[in-house]
């Protein structure tokens, strides 16, 4: 299958100055040699403790963040080397959701002006009577009244802000939508509207979907695919099912031993993981996982091991599963 966003070898460093008065700089290694491809209509969730590197991965692919090295091709173009018509196209096709729609946008205009402005400047409307049509239909579509487009932000709830950020992503008509912890910040059940408003969204408009969470029973609900991010490195990728059942990456265990089980919502035993994320200034050597992971061993310290297929479509970052390269 071809894939509509293909990522090669995507790194990101932080400079920081060590003082004010030093010139050498430290590097936080926030992505470290990402492959990725995301195929069209898919959604790939992306977990991981905070520092992983997830939310830097999206701010990357939408060009928040510029990249140190790598690459990210979109419909086969390269995103980074786009100008012009091209460059417009490309960031409509990708957007972003974040966690918190309300600090995005602005208390003093109506939602829809905040709903026309980017299609107004993407050319997207003719005059103000067709953005005000287009503005009515983007709200009827995430589950809003037109009318509401009439009143400021401050007037809505938690849960109506985000579908008004979803209709903003929506107003340049995206084929990919980058969600941030999109949905953390709700009560469970508007979570779930909101996760079936995605699901009815994806099939409507054929969208594909990189949702960055560290919700496992989000990640149940909405992903044909999960990746597990663990100090700016990839070390699972697996269909969904074969993530649940068959976790192999020790983290992989660690992350869903904490999460409640989906029928009883009762946790499994759990495996503790000791200490904090390390500091990714400087990430441990061989395995980053090494310094908390319980099973490992001489060789986990000294040899830094590879993102490996173990079976069809399930790749681990692991001595216990893949031969040395
Ligand atoms: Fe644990 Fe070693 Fe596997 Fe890393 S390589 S996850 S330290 S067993």
């Amino acid at each position: 299958m071809t894939a509509l966003l293909e990522i090669r070898g995507l790194t990101k460093h932080f400079g920081l100055k060590k003082s004010l008065f030093q010139r050498e700089r430290q590097f936080v290694h926030a992505l470290d040699d990402i492959d990725l491809d995301l195929v069209q209509g898919e959604t790939l969730s992306v977990v991981g403790e905070s520092g992983s590197g997830k939310s830097t991965l999206g701010r990357t692919i939408v060009r928040l963040e510029q990249p140190t090295a790598g690459t990210i091709r979109f419909e086969g173009q390269d995103i980074g080397g786009a100008q012009g018509a091209q460059d417009r196209h490309l960031r409509q096709s990708i957007q972003m959701i974040f966690q918190d729609p309300y600090a995005s946008l602005n208390p003093r205009l109506s939602v829809g002006h905040a709903l026309a402005e980017p299609m107004r400047v993407h050319g997207k409307v003719a005059d103000a009577a067709a953005a005000r049509v287009a503005v009515g239909q983007l709200l009827e579509r995430v589950g809003l009244q037109p009318d509401m487009a009439n009143s400021y932000p401050f007037a809505f709830s938690g849960g109506q802000r985000q579908r008004i950020g979803i209709a903003r992503a929506l107003s340049l008509g995206p084929k990919v939508l980058i969600c941030d912890e999109a949905v953390s910040a709700l009560d469970v059940s508007v979570q779930s509207q909101i996760l079936n408003l995605f699901s009815h969204l994806k099939r409507e408009l054929g969208l594909t979907y990189l949702f960055i969470t560290h919700d496992l029973g989000v990640v149940r609900h909405i992903s044909d695919r999960v990746m597990v991010m663990y100090l700016g490195q990839v070390v699972e990728l697996a269909p969904r099912d074969a993530f649940f059942k068959r976790r192999l990456h020790p983290y992989t265990r660690a992350l869903i031993s904490a999460a409640p089980q989906p029928t009883t919502g009762r946790r499994e035993p759990r495996i503790l993981l000791q200490g904090e994320i390390p500091n990714a200034l400087n990430p441990p050597s061989g395995c980053r996982f090494h310094t908390r992971c319980p099973q490992a061993t001489a060789v986990c310290k000294a040899v830094e091991p590879v993102l490996q297929e173990v079976e069809p479509g399930h790749q681990v970052r692991c001595h216990l599963f893949t031969a040395p390269a």
